[in-house]
């Protein structure tokens, strides 16, 4: 289903939604990926920490900000939940410290594999390498036959979103093996950012020690599971969640990396011993929701402005 398509049968819901919001208080789930100051934000998943704190401000005066334990808890008054998506080191410097002095809330999702490793996620190395103006100076980079830099004319996104839609296909070791062969043909060396950081453990063991704080699983290698073989979902899958058993934090939440997941992951979750999984559906939880299919709304760089109604909107929007 195009992006389209599903915007328009979202506001076809709308007066239903309203109506059924009267009698039934909607959840709202909140995803968060960075809190921090950036000069560039390629993906638009960043939040400063003074919009994040204006955005609680905002949430807190008008919704009830629930935890995950409360999430099929019959609600008197619309609620919000607030979950954050692969486990970026800022998580605990930008976003905790607001939380905790706000008393909401909040669920990590994390990629459990990438947790006390020295690397960056797959999407921010690419873009390390195509972005890094030296790239592809001594000679063009190429791989696999594509020419990938420099590309006159054109933006390094694009070649970002070629190689992505490769490597993402791969294995998590081959994933790790083109990355390196990219990194030393384009010349930039694969040294992982500050700014790009992953939570060492003892960052995941703060996190889950303050108080509202939980965790979840988003699978070991953050592995976009639609599509995929059933044992390697499946082995992503439990992997994360026997992780997260073997630091003391077993959980029942699990989000789909990117959203993205077919009948097999459910099955997959079914098996794991997680009992809720999110999706990134930008819509309301009501108690016909499935436990596997939870609608999630991902938070980008907006202005206050656009956050408020976008959230508006998502209460009313429908799916199905
Ligand atoms: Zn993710």
């Amino acid at each position: 289903m195009s992006w389209s398509m599903d915007r328009i049968k979202g506001v076809s819901h709308f007066p239903v939604n309203a109506l059924r919001n009267l009698w039934e208080a909607p959840l709202l789930v909140l995803g968060y990926h960075r809190i921090a100051n950036f000069e560039t934000d390629p993906f638009g998943i960043t939040v400063t920490p003074e919009a994040f704190r204006r955005q609680l401000v905002w949430l807190a005066e008008n919704f009830d900000v629930i935890g995950a334990e409360d999430i099929m808890k019959p609600r008197r008054r619309p609620a919000i939940m607030l979950t954050f998506d692969d486990g970026y080191s800022d998580n605990v410097t930008g976003a905790l410290p607001v939380l905790h002095q706000m008393r909401l809330p909040a669920l990590l999702f994390l990629a459990t594999g990438y947790v006390n490793r020295k690397r960056e996620f797959l999407w921010d190395a690419l873009e390390r390498i195509l972005s890094d103006g030296n790239a592809g100076r001594r000679a063009p980079l190429v791989y696999r036959g594509i020419r990938l830099l420099p590309e006159p004319g054109r933006n390094w996104m694009d070649t970002f979103d070629r190689l992505w839609d490769l490597l993402q296909a791969m294995s998590p070791s081959a994933q790790a093996r083109a990355l390196r062969e990219i990194s030393g043909k384009a010349g930039v060396p694969a040294r992982p950012r500050p700014s790009h950081r992953i939570m060492s453990l003892g960052e995941v063991r703060s996190w889950a020690s303050t108080p509202g704080m939980s965790v979840g699983g988003h699978t070991r290698s953050h592995f976009i599971l639609a599509g995929r073989p059933p044992a390697s979902q499946r082995s992503e899958v439990r992997g994360s969640y026997l992780d997260l058993r073997r630091w003391g934090l077993e959980s029942p939440y699990f989000a789909y990396p990117n959203g993205q997941y077919d009948q097999a992951s459910i099955l997959a979750l079914k098996d794991s011993g997680y009992r809720f999984a999110f999706t990134t559906r930008s819509c309301a939880v009501r108690r016909s929701t499935s436990p596997w299919e939870l609608p999630r709304m991902l938070v980008g760089s907006w202005t206050l402005g656009d956050f408020k109604g976008y959230v508006r909107r998502a209460f009313v929007r429908g799916w199905r």
